[in-house]
Parts: structure tokens; sequence; C-alpha cells
């Protein structure tokens, strides 16, 4: 700390490049500042420490498993997020100067790299806009800010204490009510069940543009007598709400009933959320994928046969490729590929989805006889049927699929009923639909990708990096993720962006399940830093899905598929 003090008083007001001089560790007897990465100008990505506490003095018990510690970890991260926002004043200057930042966390808990808990250690990492006056070293404030605002924040939120630190009981609500989820969410298959929604959850968000719950008129959940299932959780015993068994299920509704809003929380139902989210209680398959229509994106080789016969000019589906998918297309694409990267639940919308992917009618089938698509009404059955994968669609306008569904839940004013008994007899009164072909779905084509059709290169370096949530940038080259409705934060989106790197500097050719499963196996054994290029900080991550890993590789332009061998 000394040293620190000294080193900044010699480089007061000299050029900004002097900063270099605090790069190693810096010892402040509770704590040791590693200054991983200088910036190299004030307007620069801010530098990067890490603050390691020379002690853990947490009870054991809130990072004993690895649930358990992910689960603090995350609560470490907010802790810090909090008081960086309580006790730093930010703008000290030109550019970033005075700024303290943590990995922005959302309403999911993941495992991050923004914190590390070990038994004898807590490890936070950073990032620091050090000040500058202009382009010069502002040493005053440079000090309060490493001297002053980082000790304070690390006794606060990296330290358990009676007074004015991290809050233990929290804490431990935090750890425990994951925990839960997570160990609900691993009761489903031996239940027979794709999701558990709790009574009492609360599902609608605060708005389109916010992932909050909504706080003013939110009715909370309520399951239908008829799906009831009790389940008992290893801390917060018995619960109670809707099971959705596998198979089927079909969730209808009038207008602004609340139907996307259940299919929403069931698809953010693979992640666990913070207390107080209001879907803590509200699971899925982990492999669940929601699928839509994305017109326009690119499809590399993709088997839709099963979907989608042979298009115009006898083009086989077999291995279908296009730079710009039409509707139908892309849906046909999206649910090929979850199924072959692994997926037990599918997770479909009206609104967003092709009509005429999902239905054909007695009228149109007798207009049109050279149509190459069979309707997802014709699949649903079959696909759980030969391949196991259960449905959940929303439908509030096609009645047609009555006729497939294992069951009909009704949502009115928010409030789900079990409308199966009445959906059967209001079926009975029509002439029953006559399906397409009653066949089997064989699961699609093996197919290999070529990792040399990615050029990682832009100007003299390579360079592979997240933007935002929704982009990735390989080289020139962006892919876009916007449709990636179950893409959780930044953070995911940087570490597939690694992923996806590592993979193309090898060159191989391999098959795209194989690729994310061994790229996910190896950051389970080698831990989350594993994807960062140097030592020290390894920039922001979060630990993205296997079935998200593979659509951002699908949906690469340049791509190639290659025959397998
Ligand atoms: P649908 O898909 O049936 O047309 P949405 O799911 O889009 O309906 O919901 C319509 C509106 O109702 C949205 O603004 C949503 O936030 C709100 N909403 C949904 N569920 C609830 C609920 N349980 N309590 C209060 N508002 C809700
Ligand atoms: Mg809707």
């Amino acid at each position: 700390m000394q040293r620190l003090r000294s080193t900044l008083d010699r480089i007061d007001r000299k050029g900004y490049g002097a900063y270099k001089d605090l790069s190693g560790s810096h010892d402040f007897s509770s704590f040791v500042l590693f200054v991983d990465r200088v910036q190299r100008d004030p307007f620069a990505p801010p530098s990067l420490i890490r603050i390691r506490t020379t002690a853990n003095s947490f009870e054991p018990a809130l990072f004993e498993n690895l649930v358990r510690r992910v689960a603090f970890e995350d609560f470490l991260t907010r802790s810090v997020e909090r008081e960086i926002r309580r006790t730093v004043r930010g703008n000290r200057g030109s550019g970033g100067s005075g700024r303290v930042e943590i990995q922005r966390t959302t309403q999911v808990v993941l495992p991050r790299t923004s914190m590390v808990v070990e038994p004898n250690y807590i490890e936070a990492r950073m990032a620091v806009g050090l000040p500058a006056r202009g382009r010069s070293v502002d040493a005053r404030a440079a000090k309060a800010v490493l001297l002053e605002e980082l000790p304070e924040v690390v006794r606060r939120a990296l330290v358990p204490a009676a007074e004015g630190g991290v809050d233990v009981e929290r804490a431990m609500l935090h750890v425990e009510a994951v925990e839960d989820a997570d160990h609900l969410r691993g009761l489903l298959p031996g239940l027979g069940l794709v999701a558990f929604v709790a009574d009492g959850a609360v599902l609608p968000r605060e708005s389109g543009a916010s992932d909050r719950p909504l706080r003013d008129g939110a009715v909370p959940f309520g399951s239908p007598e008829e799906y009831r299932v009790e389940v008992e959780l290893p801390n917060g015993g018995f619960v109670s709400g809707m099971g959705v068994p596998e198979g089927v299920t079909l969730v209808a509704g009038g207008g602004f009933h609340g139907k996307s809003t259940l299919l929403s929380a069931l698809s953010w139902g693979v992640y666990d959320h913070v207390p107080g989210d209001g879907r803590e209680l509200v699971v899925a398959r982990r492999d669940a994928v929601k699928v839509r229509a994305e017109d326009g994106r690119s499809v590399s080789g993709v088997d839709i046969s099963a979907m989608i016969g042979d298009l115009p000019g006898g083009r086989s589906t077999k291995d279908f490729s296009t730079p710009n998918a039409s509707g139908s297309t892309s849906q046909a694409a999206n649910i090929a590929e979850a199924i072959e990267v692994g997926t037990s639940l599918l997770l479909v919308d009206e609104d967003t989805s092709a009509t005429n992917f999902m239905i054909r009618d007695e009228r149109m089938r007798e207009l049109v006889r050279r149509e190459p698509i069979s309707p997802f009404i014709d699949l649903v059955r079959p696909l759980h049927r030969s391949l196991g994968v259960s449905t959940v669609v929303v439908v509030g306008g096609v009645g047609d699929y009555l006729d497939v569904a294992d069951r009909v839940i009704l949502l009115e004013d928010y409030a789900p009923s079990d409308a199966t008994p009445r959906s059967r007899e209001v079926t009975k009164r029509f002439p029953p639909r006559a399906p397409l072909a009653d066949r089997e779905v064989l699961p699609p084509q093996e197919r290999a990708i070529d990792a040399s059709s990615i050029d990682l290169r832009r100007g003299k370096r390579r360079s592979v990096r997240g933007r935002g949530l929704h982009t990735i940038e390989l080289g020139r080259e962006r892919v876009d993720l916007s449709y990636l409705e179950q893409l959780a934060e930044a953070g995911q989106t940087e570490a597939v962006a690694r992923i996806i790197g590592e993979w193309a500097a090898t060159g191989e050719v391999s098959e795209v399940g194989e690729l994310v499963r061994d790229a996910l196996a190896s950051v389970s054994e080698k831990g989350l830093d594993s994807l960062g290029g140097h030592g020290g900080h390894p920039g922001e991550m979060s630990l993205p899905r296997a079935q998200e890993v593979a659509a951002a590789t699908n949906r690469i332009r340049p791509l190639r598929a290659v025959p397998k061998m």
C-alpha cells in the first residue's frame, strides 16, 4: 500500500502511460490488489484489476457444493455492484476517470468470471478507469479511488461483519433459494414432467424492456387442481404448483390473457432466478429450447426433411443451406438444430411462428397441391412418440391443435384451468382433421461443419468478441443472435464468442453437438476463466448453455457444412 502510494506520487501529472507502473500486485494487508491490465488512455476500455482477500471467513455452508458456490458468487457480485453504487463517486476527470465496475448481473444466477470463492480467499474481478486530468495522471484522484473507495467496497461487500459488512443471513437465503430451484429442476424427469410453475409465482414482467417482476396488479399463479403437484425441496420444504407432464401441451386462451407470459417464464425456467424475481420456482427441463421463425437467417447443411420436403427445383432438404431462410424454413431449421444439439422440450408461441409452418387448413390443401411443408401440427405427436421431445405450444387461433394435444391449459384473466375435457367435447362436434401423414420422425441426419470456413482475421490480428447481448464478432463477420430468446446476459455472449473462436482456430471439421459438448466439458473441468486469453483478469463471462453455443455457431453466415465421413 505504501509502495502504491509512493508510485502514485512519483507519476503524478506525468503522461497517462506512466500508470503502467501500477502493474502487478499491491498488498493492502486484508486483501491484495492485482493490476492486471492498464488502459492506454483515459478514453480506452478501463483497466482490469482483481481484489483477493487474504482470508475467507464466511461459513463454509455458503459454498459447500457447486450450486451453492455459484449462488454465493452471484450474491457477492451483486453485493459489490451495490456497494460500488453507494461508495464510488465515479466521474473524476476525462474519459472513464474514476469509474469502478463489476460484471453486470441480470435476473438469473449463472457461473460468472466476476467472482471466485475459494475456501481460503475471495476474489473479485473489476474494472477501474484510472483518473486523468486531460491525458495526464491524476494521482490525487487515483488515491481516492484505489486507497479509499476500493477498500471501503471490500469491507462492505466481501467481508462478513455484524456491522456494515455482508448480510450473511440474506446470503444464506439467496444460496438456499437457488439450491431449491436447481433441485426442483432435477426432479422433473423422474416425475414425468417437463416444467413446473409454483403456486404464487409472479410471471409478468415490468415492461417489454425490463426483466424485473411486474409490481402493480400482477396476478400470482395458481395451478389448476388437475395438474397440482407437491414436491419437497431441500430448504423450502413442501411446495405445490402446476406440473406440466411430458407430451403435447396446448396453452390456449384469448388475446392478452397471459399465454405468451407463461411460455416465456417456462423458457427462462432453464435458469435459476434471484430471490424476489417471482419466478424462483418456475423451472423447465435444462435443455428446453424456445423455437421461433427467424426469416433472413442463414442455414448451413441442416436436415429439415422431416418438416419440409423437396423444394422448388428439386432441391433436397436433407442438407439444406440458404443465406436467407423464409419464415417456415428458418423455424424448421431452428427445430432440427435444437434436436441435433439435444432437447427434450420445445416451446413454441404462435406469436413468433410462421403461420404456414404451424398449420394448413382444408381449403388451402385443396388449392395448393405442391406444398413441401408438413405443418408442425402433424409433427408434434411423432416428435414425442419417436424422439421423446415434448412440446408446449401456445395457440389462440387454430382450433385444429386441440386434436393433437394431450392436454389443454386455458388461460382466462391470467388464471389457468384444465380445458382438456371441454376440448374433447368440442373436437367431437367437428369432423376429425385428416393428418397429412401418420408417420415417424427420424432424427436429423448428422452433419459436420468446417472450422476453416471461418476467418478470424481483422486487419493483422485475430479478433473474437461479444458485443453486447446480441452480437458476436468473428474477424470481420458479425453473427446476429437477436432471436436467441434464451440468451440471458452479455457475459454468455462473450463466452460463446470465445468458445467458437477457439474451435475456429483449430481449423477442424466437427459435428456441432460434439464441438459444443467438448467445449463445455472443458469449461466445466478447467473453469470459465480458461476461456480468458491471458493470465489474471479473464474478462467478463457467464456460462452459456450448449443450446445457445450451438445456435450461435449455426448462425455464422460463412459456415460451411461438409458431407459426414
Ligand atoms: P397473450 O399472449 O395471451 O396475448 P401476454 O402473455 O402477452 O398475453 O400478456 C398480455 C399482458 O398481460 C402483458 O402485458 C403481460 O405483462 C400481462 N400479464 C400476463 N400475465 C399476467 C399476470 N399474471 N398478472 C398481471 N398481468 C399479466
Ligand atoms: Mg401472445
